[in-house]
């Protein structure tokens, strides 16, 4: 063997397994700007490419994530990925979700900051904050049901072991960043179940990190306060959806989606991408802004432990972005310049590799998201043992109907349905009680669900909820029961309103 294919062998055994997913539309080109720019940077990388996405849905795989790139991500556990579609009439679950959810990366990371040469209405005002979004729970669990031919309903799962995860994980970032805020944003005050057991969790484990000022404002708030006045936000530590939709906000307040970058992160594994979708308009054109599949990929290198390559890659680009020499077109676009002679995806990426090295006057590095090798794993303690010490107690039953009867005529009817164990307590459609009658007029939506509970003094059994079910569906169609539990004495169950 030669002295020069021995340091080439040498290399690639010492080199990092990363799976990179090309992705569709402008996804290759992003991800070959960051490919190009990591390997400029020196650091050893084996890259595994592998597919997932629109040409895997058009082969019939309806997961959009085949078998082989689920292995290479079994082996590396890292990812940095482009955009992937979903296209229309194949599958029916985006192949994002289905990554995440396959590897459970339940923390969606993702920090918007002020940039330089990226004007904005905020220039100057130095926005720096970081969103920490739940990222396998809530509406995003994709459970959804046709109660009737005309009545959609989706189930919003809330878990105390996915809240403390995440709020967990944003505590430790705070604390490894040097972070001195955490604002809880959730919609506690109208869901008080789900969005209420994320922000008791939050107060709960917020007194274990005393050096961190925690706060909770109520996720509309948060958007308005954003707007008003970003810059008093710090880590914003949320659910799904709500996260979702502020952290696409937070992208549009430093500059928008071409500098937005992301990582979803899980129990030794992670997964990197640019916020932004895969801009099938620009496909092929070499005309895509890569800055946010870049930013992502200095957070992956973070990850990896390669600090110094992530922070040469971060400072190449600001100094690129602050000297202004090459523009690409969305921020030519933004900032009135010559859209016409922008710069192209290529020839950003070039400038930035020269650029590897200097340092940029105007912008110190602060997002520094995640090293893994400090990540703070807690034991969790969701045994059956967790759960032995609570008293249950079944005390009642939802039974959902449809109907075509008015709320009184129903109520009256199920009312005689209870036997001698349960009692009609009350009838509500779309959560607002309708039976007894309370004088308000609500709109039929040919949907109730009748409220059962156990008559006075009578312990419920299985056979009281299955002998009332047969008395309804002698004569309703029912669509869905759920069980009314209380949890030590607390009823685990919301009341209509007006209960
Ligand atoms: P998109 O983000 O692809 O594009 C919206 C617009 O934003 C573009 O037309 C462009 O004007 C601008 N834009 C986005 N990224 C840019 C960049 N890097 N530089 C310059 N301008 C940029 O959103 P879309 O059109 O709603 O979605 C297209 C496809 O991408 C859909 O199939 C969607 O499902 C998918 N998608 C994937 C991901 C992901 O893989 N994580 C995220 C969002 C959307």
């Amino acid at each position: 063997m030669d002295r020069e294919s021995a340091s080439t062998d040498a290399k690639q055994a010492r080199a990092i397994p990363v799976t990179v997913i090309p992705g569709d539309g402008v996804g290759p080109e992003i991800v070959r700007s960051a490919t190009r720019i990591i390997d400029a940077a020196g650091v050893p990388i084996a890259w595994e490419e592998a597919l997932a996405g629109a040409e895997v849905f058009r082969r019939g795989d309806s997961s959009g994530v085949p078998h082989e790139t689920r292995d290479s991500i079994e082996r590396t556990r890292v990812v940095l990925k482009g955009p992937l579609e979903t296209p229309v009439g194949f599958g029916e679950k985006s192949a994002n979700v289905t990554l995440r959810k396959l590897f459970e990366t339940y923390a969606n990371v993702r920090p918007a900051r002020e940039l330089p040469g990226v004007p904005t209405r905020y220039s100057g005002e130095g926005i720096d904050m970081i969103i920490v979004r739940e990222n396998l729970e809530d509406l995003y669990a994709g459970i959804e049901h046709l109660e009737t031919p005309d009545v959609a309903q989706g189930l919003k799962i809330i878990t105390r072991k996915g809240s403390e995860k995440i709020i967990r994980y944003a505590f430790e970032l705070a604390r490894r960043e040097g972070r001195s805020k955490v604002t809880c944003a959730t919609k506690a005050n109208i869901m008080k179940l789900t969005e209420g057991m994320f922000k008791h969790v939050f107060e709960e484990m917020a007194p274990e990190y005393p050096e961190i000022q925690a706060e909770h404002l109520i996720i509309d708030n948060v958007a308005h306060q954003m707007v008003k006045n970003p810059t008093q936000f710090d880590v914003i530590v949320t659910t799904n959806l709500n996260g979702d939709i502020i952290s696409d906000l937070a992208s549009g307040l430093v500059g928008g989606l071409g500098f937005a970058s992301s990582g979803n992160y899980g129990d030794g594994i992670a997964i990197f991408e640019a916020v932004h979708g895969s801009a099938p308009k620009y496909a092929g054109k070499d005309v895509i802004n890569p800055t946010a599949l870049i930013l992502s990929s200095v957070m992956m290198l973070r990850y990896l432990g390669q600090s110094a390559a992530a922070d040469a890659i971060e400072q190449a680009v600001l100094v690129t972005l602050e000297e202004g020499r090459a523009v690409t077109q969305d921020l030519a676009r933004q900032t009135g310049g010559d859209v016409e002679h922008a710069a192209s995806t290529t020839g950003f990426t070039d400038q930035v590799i020269a650029n590897l090295g200097r340092q940029p006057a105007s912008v110190p590095v602060s997002v520094r998201v995640s090293d893994a090798s400090v990540e703070r794993r807690p034991e969790w303690t969701y045994g059956p043992e967790r759960y032995a010490g609570i008293a249950r107690e079944l005390v009642g039953v939802d039974v959902m109907i449809e109907s075509d009867l008015s709320a009184e005529a129903l109520g009256d009817e199920l009312s005689g349905m209870g036997g001698d164990a349960l009692r009609l307590a009350m009838l509500e459609s779309r959560g607002t009680k309708v039976y007894p009658p309370s004088g308000l007029t609500v709109d039929s939506v040919r949907w109730y669900r009748g409220r059962f509970v156990a008559a006075e003094g009578r312990a419920l059994t299985e056979a009281d909820l299955v002998g009332l079910l047969g008395r309804i569906s002698e004569r309703h169609r029912w669509t869905e029961v759920l069980r009314l539990q209380s949890f030590d004495g607390e009823p685990g169950f919301t009341k209509a309103q007006g209960e």
